[in-house]
């Protein structure tokens, strides 16, 4: 059997730099090795923004022009709908009964997102075990490998857990999935903050168009001990110039740049223009390709409902054999 790919992103937004280093960049350059299976998890992101619905309907179709933007070859790639894959909440309902409240409760990357986000009424179960739902994600696919940001190794690591449990338990069905990190295994944020995230609002976003980059780029936040370009400033934790070493492909300019940076000979504004010609480089054939998807609007759903429609036949087929093994198959 080929090996396969799952990884996903949740329709919050359009998608943005860190998930291009984090995840994207390796699902292009990986899709034509592995099945391939790219989940907008809508349900996944209604576990935090189930009182606005109507936020995501819009943003499965942008994540799903993202990836046509980036590369990713819609005749090779199934793209996928979770909540048109029902079989995945099954999965989840029988997974549940393989993980702990305590397990549940360590998860670091769950805890960090529960406090960023407040919630007013209390955490949801939903989003709460949200790495359950992974976990089903993941291994209804069969998938081998996931490409995914540092941020999501505690869910592979989850699903590693309840693979094993399921298969000592029932019988050798699932398959214990690997996480591969991207480049930059956490891109920082334009405001300086640990990770870029669209729930931030510190984004870049791939789909910016050139005076909204240039706009971003300039506002960044650098190095805040430096006031004047004659101080001598920091280069390492850095964004402006944690983005020079990710996107920059000169890299003697970028060399130069910290040498005069450290000594105080070069000024805010000239590292970010140089950095903002890089990004715009970088970004132009992006907004090439998104553009030409975004004038055939029905070619891109299209492309949607035909990966969901593949992948649902797959989910089927687990089930089949999830079912078998848990002995839940009594009329056949
Ligand atoms: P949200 O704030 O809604 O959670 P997000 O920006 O964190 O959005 P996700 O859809 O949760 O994006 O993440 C999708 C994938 O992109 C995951 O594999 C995640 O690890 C990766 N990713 C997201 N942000 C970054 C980042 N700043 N650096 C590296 N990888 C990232
Ligand atoms: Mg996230």
């Amino acid at each position: 059997m080929e090996k396969r790919i799952l990884t996903g992103d949740r329709p919050t937004g359009r998608l943005h730099l860190g998930h291009f280093v984090g995840s994207l960049q390796n699902r292009v350059r990986l899709q034509h090795e592995y099945d391939t299976y790219i989940l907008i998890a809508d349900v996944q992101a209604l576990t935090d923004n189930f009182e606005h619905p109507e936020m995501l309907r819009q943003n499965v179709f942008e994540v799903a022009l993202d990836y046509l933007a980036v590369g990713l070859d819609p005749e090779r790639v199934k793209i996928v709908v979770q909540s048109m894959v029902p079989e995945l909440a099954e999965l989840t309902i029988y997974f549940m009964n393989l993980v702990t409240v305590a397990t549940l409760e360590r998860n670091p990357t769950v805890k960090e997102e529960i406090k960023q986000r407040n919630f007013k009424r209390g955490v949801p179960v939903g989003f709460w075990s949200y790495p359950i739902s992974q976990a089903a994600d993941i291994t209804i696919f069969k998938a081998h490998l996931v490409p995914v940001g540092e941020d999501q190794l505690p869910m592979i690591e989850q699903a590693r857990e309840i693979v094993r449990r399921f298969n000592g338990l029932y019988g050798k069905v699932l398959i214990e999935p690997r996480a591969m990190l991207g480049t930059v295994a956490r891109l920082p944020g334009t405001d300086g903050g640990a990770k870029m995230s669209k729930s931030l609002n510190n984004c870049i976003y791939l789909s910016d168009p050139p005076d909204t980059l240039r706009k971003r780029v300039m506002s960044m936040f650098t190095d805040p001990t430096r006031i004047h370009p004659t101080d001598p400033g920091h280069v390492e934790g850095n964004p402006v110039f944690t983005y020079h070493d990710t996107f920059n492909p000169d890299k003697a300019e970028v060399e130069e740049l910290k040498e005069r940076y450290r000594k105080g000979t070069v000024g805010d504004v000239e590292v970010k223009q140089k950095l903002h010609a890089a990004l715009d480089a970088f970004l132009a054939p992006i907004r090439e390709r998104r553009a030409q998807y975004e004038s055939t609007p029905a070619r891109v759903r299209e492309i949607i409902m035909e990966g969901t429609r593949k992948a649902r036949a797959v989910a089927q087929q687990t089930m089949d054999e999830v079912r078998s093994a848990m002995k839940l198959s009594y009329f056949e």
